[in-house]
């Protein structure tokens, strides 16, 4: 039997809205979950994709992918390769299999909503593959996981960190929550679709991924850059929407959306990217520092977007240009120090030629963070491994829930910003995390941070060792140590040696 062509038929298809004559529009549609904005019906069927695809295109390709990255696992897994590859890059592997696991299944319920309740027939029908899309890479990121919990029980924590109360699961859950499952679709797809898609999932996908296939691991190389290929697809739905708000006066409040999910989005990628690409890849294995991908993915390209869609850049983009330089040195910091806390092994790595590359790619690092080191190198190499550990914890931010860190050495400018509100005093760590919290305080008012926990009573007793246990540590696996075994502190610069 003869196919129609897909130009022939999809118009025609596509266009499935009604006039309801049973119930009202706004029963059908309901403003807080589909348009809080007001914009007529008319002007969302204008909505016009931008790329065309069929089920049939749709699963053929899908296909494809997934037996694609099956079975560059499968040879991989006959080398051996996991059992005996460094400990600093298995950090990087149980880090972001466990932090994006919840946010892929989170991010399968908006595309869903968007199905139900959008007004615009395209985007529902899109948004039906984008759904797919992230119950795709839910699972497959699961099953490549597994895999490896036989090997070493950190691994267990792509499984473990949707519903643990461990501080780094809490603060992704937290963003997500937020962006993802508490607002209407129309809000939700800006931040969704243009903040956290367009603007950052590069950085992870594909400057990691570069990393990645250097260490020979093109198993997870292949398998980021799978999943890219939908996201690269699925994010274009929020471009059409933009539009439509920019269109019709609400260019306001889609620059808002875009400027809270971005500032989100920015501090978790910090973290699960920042980390791994200048500290945890073994200094010969590194593509690019942190900061030349972010320049070449968000500073360029997605200012570019930006402007193409008739939004601005963020208000706070000077700050987020310093923070590039700085926040995830200042994290690595605090993550090391405090590496107990975590389910992979942090890998300290600042040796004299860790550090000749860091001073390079950021210079005045030694002046800064170095400081910093300094104190840790020493009490290393003097054989005091216990007074590297951070004990307590930390001031956490109440948005991010981030510790509130700042440069180190010359150049420490570390500040708490606070607001009330019902007799409640908030903290957090930087200008747009405050700034969030103020716009809307009842949104968030009500969550208690891990450090609330110890003083509220829910940690009870509030002692180290209940504490690290609340966080699971202890429970689904044990918590860090340095990766390294403190290796890089005791090497020498070579012309010491030398001398
Ligand atoms: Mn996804
Ligand atoms: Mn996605």
């Amino acid at each position: 039997m003869a196919l129609l062509d897909r130009s022939d038929w999809y118009d025609i298809a596509r266009s499935t809205n009604w006039t309801p004559r049973f119930v009202a529009e706004s029963e059908l549609f309901p403003p807080e979950q589909s348009d809080p904005y007001g914009i007529s019906m008319e002007e969302w069927e204008t909505y016009d994709e931008p790329y065309k695809v069929s089920y049939r295109e749709y699963v053929a390709v899908q296909r494809e992918k997934d037996s694609g990255a099956y079975s560059v696992k499968a040879a991989l897994l006959r080398s051996k390769f996991y059992e005996t590859i460094d400990d600093a890059y298995l950090s990087v592997l149980k880090f972001n299999y466990a932090a994006s696991i919840p946010g892929e299944y989170a991010a399968c319920f908006p595309e869903g909503r968007m199905v139900r309740f959008s007004k615009a027939p395209s985007m529902r029908n899109l948004a039906a593959f984008a759904s797919l899309d992230e119950m795709r890479h839910t699972q497959i990121l699961l099953n490549f996981a597994h895999q490896l919990a036989t090997m070493d029980r950190q691994f267990d924590w792509a499984s473990q960190s949707l519903n643990s109360m461990n501080w780094v699961s809490m603060s992704g859950r937290h963003a997500m929550e937020d962006l993802l499952h508490s607002r209407d679709i129309v809000t939700t797809s800006v931040m969704l679709h243009l903040a956290f898609e367009t603007g950052l999932t590069n950085v992870q996908m594909l400057g990691l991924s570069a990393d990645s296939a250097n260490m020979g691991d093109f198993t997870f190389s292949n398998l980021i850059t799978s999943i890219q290929s939908d996201e690269a697809r699925h994010a274009q739905i929020g471009t059409p929407l933009v539009e439509i708000l920019v269109r019709n006066g609400r260019k306001e409040e889609a620059q808002r959306a875009l400027d809270i999910g971005f500032w989100r989005v920015w501090r978790l990628f910090a973290l699960i990217t920042g980390l791994p690409m200048d500290y945890y890849i073994p200094l010969h294995k590194r593509e690019r520092s942190f900061k030349e991908y972010v320049n070449e993915f968000v500073v360029k390209q997605f200012e570019r977007q930006l402007l193409d869609v008739g939004l601005d850049r963020p208000w706070y983009w000077d700050i987020f240009l310093k923070e590039v330089d700085n926040y995830h040195h200042t994290q690595q910091a605090g993550i090391w120090s405090w590496r107990r806390t975590v389910w992979w092994n942090p890998d300290g790595a600042v040796g004299p030629a860790e550090r000749a590359w860091l001073e390079q790619k950021y210079p005045g690092w030694n002046d800064t963070y170095g400081k910093y080191w300094d104190v840790i190198t020493e009490n290393a190499k003097a054989g005091r491994e216990e007074q590297t550990y951070a004990i307590g914890m930390p001031c956490v931010c109440n948005m991010c829930g981030i510790t509130v860190a700042a440069a180190g050495g010359t150049k420490w400018d570390a500040r708490v910003r606070q607001s009330e509100y019902k007799g409640r005093r908030y903290n957090f760590c930087c200008e747009p995390c405050q700034w969030i919290f103020d716009i809307d305080p009842e949104h968030y008012a009500d969550f208690d941070s891990i450090v609330d926990r110890l003083y509220n009573g829910e940690i009870d007793p509030p002692t180290p060792e209940n504490l690290l246990k609340f966080m699971g540590i202890g429970v689904h696996s044990e918590g860090g140590v340095d990766a390294s075994h403190l290796s890089w502190a005791h090497r020498e610069p070579p012309q010491m040696a030398a001398e």
